[in-house]
């Protein structure tokens, strides 16, 4: 187990990006500023530690103000078939476009079974992790309550 959690380097990183990706989300029908803040801190977190966010993650956030896209709520999402057959993203907040071209049987490179090389399976042994550690600091109690009760009796 200890092993395999060492191996996921930037957890710290990953974990931090999540919660700013949540709270961005929860903060995008209340205040559009504070959602842009926490998208733009999460960008942020991304650069600052060279890491790669997943495509679909990276194209639910504007582009220019890193407010999270809601179709309906922050964006408008509209079929444009003109020169291309693609959908268009504008973000409501600072009106800024996106376009994504949908070409059929077009899979991103993530989505491709050639692009998985590794499948790490993190999930947490929750009981017995928590006996452990409800466990370890007993044990550490107990040895200072005998030191301290050698102390004294010496
Ligand atoms: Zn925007």
């Amino acid at each position: 187990m200890g092993n395999k959690n060492k191996l996921c380097q930037h957890k710290d990183i990953f974990e931090r990006m999540n919660y700013l990706y949540q709270a961005s989300h929860l903060m995008a029908s209340i205040d559009k500023r504070t959602a842009s803040y926490f998208g733009n801190n999460m960008v942020g977190c991304a650069r600052k530690a060279v890491l790669r966010m997943e495509p679909n993650l990276k194209r639910s956030i504007c582009k220019c103000c890193q407010t999270p896209l809601i179709p309906g709520e922050t964006a408008r999402v509209r079929l444009t078939s003109k020169p291309v057959k693609r959908v268009k993203w504008t973000c409501l907040t600072c009106m800024n476009i996106k376009r994504f071209p949908t070409k059929k049987g077009y899979k991103l490179w993530l989505d491709q079974p050639a692009a998985i090389i590794e499948t790490l399976d993190y999930t947490p042994k929750p009981k017995n992790k928590n006996v452990k550690k409800s466990d370890a600091p007993e044990k550490i109690k107990e040895k200072e309550v005998n030191a301290k009760t050698l102390e004294n009796a010496s």
